[in-house]
């Protein structure tokens, strides 16, 4: 399975979003399409998730092979409360 650079953080099981594509070539294999990506996660003890929002996490991955940057974690309103 591919490492998202999500730590121990469980993704829901919601589908991940395409949310634009990155500028550059990916690091791993110099392929120049690179996405941004959302995938909505179990929020990490040390994020503080309001009630109505959700935890998601933010990362670039390489359409061509299985790089992945780390991700980072945010809480964005319009969660299942
Ligand atoms: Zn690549």
């Amino acid at each position: 399975m591919r490492d998202y650079g999500l730590l121990d953080t469980k993704a829901t099981g919601a589908p991940p979003r395409i949310a634009g594509e990155a500028p550059g070539a990916c690091p791993g294999c110099g392929c120049p399409r690179v996405f941004l990506i959302e995938a909505e996660v179990e929020a990490p003890s040390m994020l503080r998730v309001p009630k109505g929002s959700r935890a998601v996490a933010a990362y670039a991955g390489c359409a061509a092979c299985p790089w992945a940057s780390p991700a980072v974690i945010t809480a964005k309103p319009g969660g299942k409360a």
